[in-house]
């Protein structure tokens, strides 16, 4: 279907005029924090809770007037990646925040320095109220923090740790693998990610080849790559003993908030829950006339959805949000009517979709690349819950307090697809576009929720044979991917000999551990969530903006736990299931409606 959809883009004056005019704001606000330098270094242990209040104060609006800066730098790259003035910007935006951090880092460190019945003192204090939770969050890095030629030492050897980082990211990179796509054009180059793209195709001999030609692709880099991890692991372990980190997922833990139980609670539950996974692989199967999947099949689509223009994308989102809460919708209406968002792809924009909050004053900016398929119209959703999380949140808390770890960040996203994918298929007629909306909802949860917890446990295995004092050789790496995959599909899907090295290309395992859990926390939220909203109606609503108000401003416990739920229980975690088995349920009977 053609598109009559305009060409909608940002309007960035509410950010800045030019590149001239963010360059004289980054030196106004350089002099503010030398000012605020002056008159506050080696002094933070003398305030009382008033005097830090105004301290924490002006640091807030601050960072809230760089925040614009960046994101207007950003965004002016994400509309044209080669353009000169936005490239230059983005060197001078980055150097002038490195600067600024240089300047005011002693704030925090003075901070952690106060003793301990001190800082309770304070933090009992009203006026410290709208920092409290995150001033208490920084603390609790003190155990672990070395003396400071310590520091140094350990900060003087981060150039070599970024070299194994980057030798592994140019090995990924730069692989140019000869794949003949069937489009006439004989074997081309390939990378891996479109590699990749091609497991979301129709054509099942395409997939099949794509698979094999990537691992063969990975091969002769098996090693290189293993060495990097292994080198990296070790330093980590290393570090982690000085440090006195009782084991290897500790920090990342910390930075999320999350207790080892909880953590440790929900992984169990997951994998005790593989099997919901493999009975939708056996159904898929079935679906695509195969005796069993192959790895190939994952991601192969079922159903066949119609198009959306944008003017009906932007009406499923609004009729779905104001259903659930007319609040929503008038944030979402708010930001599409003062250009905060940019719709169509173009030449040298960036790809995927982003949310970027700004400040308290300005809305927040999407980025789209709207082609009419229906994965946009859950985009959209997705990428404005986002916003509406930003917007409330900033209306009630301070702009420290309003940020969020990853774990908590994805739930209201999530929780917002849920709305628009559920008052979609309640209202769509065509029953091939249901059919892949249910089927599409159901593999991003498995994709988020299983796979990623697949790669935790693989991690966590690799922590404990390196701290054994064993080698991460590629072999070694092969046999725990493979058993850790192993678990996860069972006999529901073949796994081919080359995803031995599955492993080998993911980028999170090297630049920072144990971080894909997150995206598990943050969907079984969402779930869990969305389940309560369908058994409460109406009164669960009130409860869910509450949440989202309370932005960052407390540990993620304590932001569900007025939902009744206990993060450190497994029967919690068990409910999220309840619900995902049903969406399991629900794509297999669309499926098969769609087939007849
Ligand atoms: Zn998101």
């Amino acid at each position: 279907m053609a598109t009559t959809d305009q060409d909608i883009r940002w309007e960035l004056g509410d950010l800045c005029a030019d590149s001239d005019e963010a360059r004289g704001r980054w030196n106004d606000f350089v002099e503010r924090a030398q000012d605020i330098a002056s008159r506050y270094r080696g002094r933070v242990a003398e305030l009382d809770a008033g005097e830090l209040r105004s301290l924490f104060d002006e640091l807030d609006e601050l960072e809230q007037g760089i925040s614009r800066l960046e994101v207007y730098s950003y965004l002016r790259l994400s509309m044209a990646a080669t353009d000169v003035d936005a490239n230059d910007l983005a060197t001078y935006t980055r150097e002038r925040a490195s600067d600024l951090e240089n300047l005011l880092v002693f704030v925090g460190l003075e901070w952690i320095a106060i003793d301990d019945d001190r800082a309770e003192e304070l933090l009992a204090d009203d006026e410290l109220a709208p920092y409290a939770h995150k001033l208490r969050v920084e603390r609790l890095e003190k155990p672990y923090v070395l003396s400071e030629p310590e520091e140094q030492a350990l900060n003087a050897r981060r150039p070599v740790l970024q070299a194994w980082q980057s030798l592994h990211d140019r090995q990924v990179s730069t692989m140019e693998i000869p794949f003949d796509a069937g489009d006439g054009e004989g074997p081309t180059p390939h990378g891996v990610s479109q590699l990749v793209s091609y497991l979301y195709r129709p054509e099942r001999e395409l997939r099949l080849r794509a698979v094999d030609t990537l691992y063969e692709g990975l091969e002769p880099r098996a090693d290189v790559l293993a060495a990097s991890y292994d080198a990296l692991v070790g330093d980590r372990l290393t570090t982690d003993k000085l440090r006195g980190f009782a084991h290897p997922m500790q920090p990342t833990n910390m930075s999320n908030e999350l207790d080892d139980e909880t953590v440790e609670a929900m992984l169990t539950v997951i994998e005790e829950s593989y099997p919901i996974a493999q009975r939708w692989f056996r159904a898929k199967a079935k679906l695509l006339g195969l005796e069993k999947l192959a790895l190939a099949d994952q991601y192969a689509p079922i159903g066949d959805p119609r198009r959306f223009t944008w003017d009906e994308a932007v009406d499923l989102v609004d009729s779905s949000y104001t259903r659930f809460s007319p609040r929503l919708a008038e944030i979402f209406r708010e930001c599409l009517g003062a250009g905060h968002v940019d719709v169509l792809p173009r030449q040298g924009k960036a790809t995927g979709a982003y949310c970027a909050a700004v400040s308290k004053e300005i809305l927040p900016y999407v980025l789209m690349n709207f082609t009419n398929r229906l994965r946009d119209v859950s985009t959209l959703a997705h990428e404005f819950g986002h916003a509406t999380h930003n917007v409330l949140a900033l209306e009630a808390q301070t702009w420290r307090s309003h940020r969020v770890g990853l774990s908590m960040a994805e739930v209201p996203s999530t929780f917002a697809q849920s709305i628009a994918d559920d008052y979609l298929l309640e209202n769509e007629t065509d029953p091939g576009t249901r059919a892949a909306l249910a089927a599409d909802r159901l593999e991003n949860a498995f994709a988020a929720i299983f796979r990623q917890t697949v790669l935790a446990r693989f991690e966590q295995r690799a922590y404990e044979v390196r701290g054994d004092g064993r080698s991460l050789a590629a072999e070694r790496l092969n046999e725990l991917w493979w058993e850790e995959n192993a678990k996860y599909y069972g006999d529901a899907l073949e796994m081919p000999e080359g995803y031995h090295l599955g492993w080998s290309y993911i980028p999170h395992f090297i630049h920072f551990r144990f971080y894909t859990y997150a995206y598990s926390f943050a969907q079984l939220a969402a779930l869990l969530l969305y389940r309560r909203y369908r058994e409460e109606g109406e009164p669960f609503t009130p409860k869910y903006l509450e949440f989202l108000r309370a932005g960052g401003s407390a540990s993620p416990a304590d932001l569900v736990a007025p939902f009744g739920l206990d993060l450190r229980s497994t029967d919690t975690w068990r409910e999220a299931f309840a619900e995902l088995s049903e969406l399991c349920d629900e794509a297999v009977t669309l499926s098969s409606e769609s087939r007849r």
